[in-house]
């Protein structure tokens, strides 16, 4: 039986043979300029379908540090954190993005503030080398949730990060399916420490991660962490009925003490059908966000699959099961 390695980094792949290589080697290169830590390179193959397994299965052959993970099918980024998470045999998990933005040799730092006691480090963007409108729609992102979150969450911080084997436990015990990462690493709490790194472009190869997910992603975030969006349609609507009330009012009063009122133009009752249609429209779209989140929860269905775990195969030694 090996003895449990210290540090395990989750990496989630999907269709990154173009970063692989490097990545791999940047990877290696830390691992061997830091060995007094027991390493172990744990890459979440997302159900890509390109050559990234293939590239991986070559890597670990040759180095035992490098194990893979292969969901059954793409269950997207966050599903492929979670994976890495359950399966991470380290007393300590470092997450990060596999395209090189989070720069591999920022995890021996964080090892440092983990041994000095740190049960979770962050890394926080000191710079960020994106730009155009991925860029925009994240800094909107981040002030907007900072504002609207209804629990204490930083800023500039995304996945990179470490967490102690009992912050893992933690997170791994939650049962949401609608996971937005950094914030349940929030969540959970334990002594916090932060590092600061430059955020680098993408190394090679296209984002993976549609717009459309991230959007999915950022929505999670919200509406996972703040009920604003449920109190401001409260706001709106006791607005909306103060001046509905103030105008009935209004024209009561102009009738009793006898001046005339025209009559009201089809445009002006046009215009507050509209307007009330759509406030209602709004409320029944917000409510429907949370709605979907209770049926996700409630459905309770796996957050991902495996289609094989490398370290299982016959073989190999058993991996010590890590969850219930
Ligand atoms: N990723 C994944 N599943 C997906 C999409 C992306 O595992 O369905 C991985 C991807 O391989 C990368 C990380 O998630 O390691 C971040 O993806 P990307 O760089 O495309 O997104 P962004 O930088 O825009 O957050
Ligand atoms: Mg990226």
């Amino acid at each position: 039986m090996p003895s449990l390695p210290p540090v395990t980094v989750v990496i989630p792949i999907f269709n990154e043979e173009a970063v692989l290589p490097e990545l791999l080697a940047r990877l290696t290169a830390v691992f061997d300029a830091n060995p007094t830590v027991q390493w172990e390179a744990l890459l979440v193959d997302d159900g890509s379908h390109d050559r990234s397994t293939e590239l991986i299965r070559a890597h670990a052959g040759r180095d035992p540090r490098f194990a893979l993970l292969e969901l059954s099918r793409n269950f997207g980024f966050q599903a492929a954190i979670a994976a890495g998470l359950a399966h991470a045999r380290g007393q300590a998990v470092v997450t990060m993005d596999a395209d090189l933005q989070d720069p591999p040799e920022c995890i021996p730092e964080m090892v440092t503030r983990w041994r000095e006691g740190a049960e979770v480090v962050r890394a926080v963007r000191r710079s960020r080398q994106e730009s155009g409108p991925r860029r925009l729609g994240m800094d909107l992102f981040h002030a907007t949730f900072n504002r609207v979150s209804d629990f204490p969450m930083e800023s500039n911080a995304g996945t990179f990060g470490l967490m102690d084997r009992a912050a893992v436990d933690a997170l791994n015990q939650l049962p949401e399916r609608n996971r937005y990462f950094p914030g349940l690493r929030s969540w959970v709490g334990f002594q916090t420490a932060e590092i600061s790194y430059d955020r680098q472009e993408r190394a090679a190869g296209q984002p993976q991660q549609t717009f459309r997910r991230l959007l999915r992603y950022a929505t999670d975030g919200v509406f996972s962490f703040s009920y604003l969006p449920l109190r401001l349609l409260t706001y709106a609507g006791i607005l909306i009925a103060f001046l509905g009330f103030s105008a009935a009012i209004f024209y009561a009063v102009r009738r009793i003490i006898g001046i005339e009122t025209a009559p009201t133009g089809y445009t002006t009752l046009v215009t507050i059908v509209l307007f009330l249609g759509g406030v209602q429209l709004i409320g029944i779209g917000v409510l429907g966000e949370y709605l979907g989140r209770i049926y996700d929860e409630v459905k309770r269905r796996p957050l991902f699959l495996l289609r094989r775990n490398q370290r299982t195969r016959p073989g190999s030694a058993p991996a010590p099961r890590v969850t219930e």
